[in-house]
């Protein structure tokens, strides 16, 4: 873990108010961490974590009884939460309303985590303006057992492409096998433009590179190539969010990334919940990252 500083300072107090239940529960077989361990990285990562998960609709990863029993994934909650947890009514596809919801601080993030909240995912768009959508993800998804330079290097290809059509875009890790472009954008175009705009993008890579990138969610078709999920761009669809933990062996988590820095990232989990206070020291570095003021060109 090249990465990481050989010192660190210890971890700074827990600033919730959210009192967590049984704290000792290990959710993280194996590697050990436990519900209260979970608790304080969210408490800790909150400050960096919010700007990207703070009033937006979000769906969470629950598994109350650790990562290794039974998960569920959860969109909507009409007030079980408690005051925390934010309820945003939002029209369905097929008509009906559902009550999603948000949180606008850490202890909204705290709350969850008291539920038995492992991974927060979130819209792309905001809570004050559902139907216009604020970023744009290129999540990159590797055949298995695929070299992970070879993921990096898609990364480095997608990023020059945005560039060369006028779009700035950030790296981030996502704590599973894959990296996300991550295409920040003024709100303003509606969902079909965006589902259209990155649908067409992923295609044209397909298209132009066939043998590396796939644009279909078919397995079959990944065989050795990459799957450019763009279908996390349309209305309704969730990205696991920035600084987010994993559900996943060892406890890892979500991180935003420099684009010099990927290039010495042996994987996409190099981070885990232990690490607060490295990302926090690190983020210094990363001023800026997932911010820019840009519209969708045409393409
Ligand atoms: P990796 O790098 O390992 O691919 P990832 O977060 O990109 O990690 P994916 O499987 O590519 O994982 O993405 C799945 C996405 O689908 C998640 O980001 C999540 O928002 C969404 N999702 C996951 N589980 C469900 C579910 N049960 N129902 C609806 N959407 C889900
Ligand atoms: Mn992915
Ligand atoms: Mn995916």
């Amino acid at each position: 873990r090249s990465v990481k500083p050989e010192k660190v300072a210890p971890a700074p107090p827990s600033v919730s108010h959210i009192k967590i239940s049984n704290s000792d529960r290990i959710l993280f077989p194996g590697s050990g961490q436990t519900k209260g361990d979970l608790a304080d990285y969210y408490a800790g990562i909150a400050p960096l974590m919010l700007p990207f998960a703070a009033n937006r609709p979000i769906s969470l990863v629950r598994c109350p009884q650790g990562r290794a029993k039974k998960c569920f994934f959860q969109k909507h909650d009409s007030g079980a939460f408690g005051e925390h947890v934010r309820q945003l009514p939002i029209r369905e596809k097929g008509g009906g309303v559902e009550d999603y919801i948000y949180v606008e601080d850490s202890d909204g993030l705290l709350t969850c985590v008291q539920m038995g909240t492992i991974e927060f995912h979130g819209w792309a768009s905001r809570a004050d303006a559902v139907e216009k959508p604020d970023r744009m993800i290129f999540d990159l998804d590797p055949d298995e057992g695929m070299d992970f330079a070879r993921v990096r290097q898609a990364a480095y290809d997608i990023r020059d492409h945005l560039s060369d059509i006028g779009l700035v875009s950030f790296a981030m890790l996502s704590g599973g096998k894959g990296v996300h472009v991550v295409v920040p954008l003024t709100p303003g175009h509606d969902w079909d433009t965006h589902k259209d705009f990155a649908s067409r993008f992923a295609q044209a890579l397909s298209t132009a590179e066939p043998d590396r990138f796939v644009a279909t969610m078919s397995k079959a078709k990944r065989k050795d190539r990459i799957f450019i999920d763009w279908l996390r761009n349309q209305r309704g669809s969730t990205a696991i969010l920035p600084y987010s933990a994993r559900a996943r062996p060892g406890a890892p988590v979500a991180v935003p990334i420099d684009w010099d820095e990927l290039a010495d990232m042996k994987d996409a989990h190099p981070f885990d919940i232990g690490d607060a206070v490295i990302l926090l020291k690190r983020a210094k570095g990363l001023k800026g990252w997932g911010f820019a003021a840009q519209g969708l060109p045409e393409i």
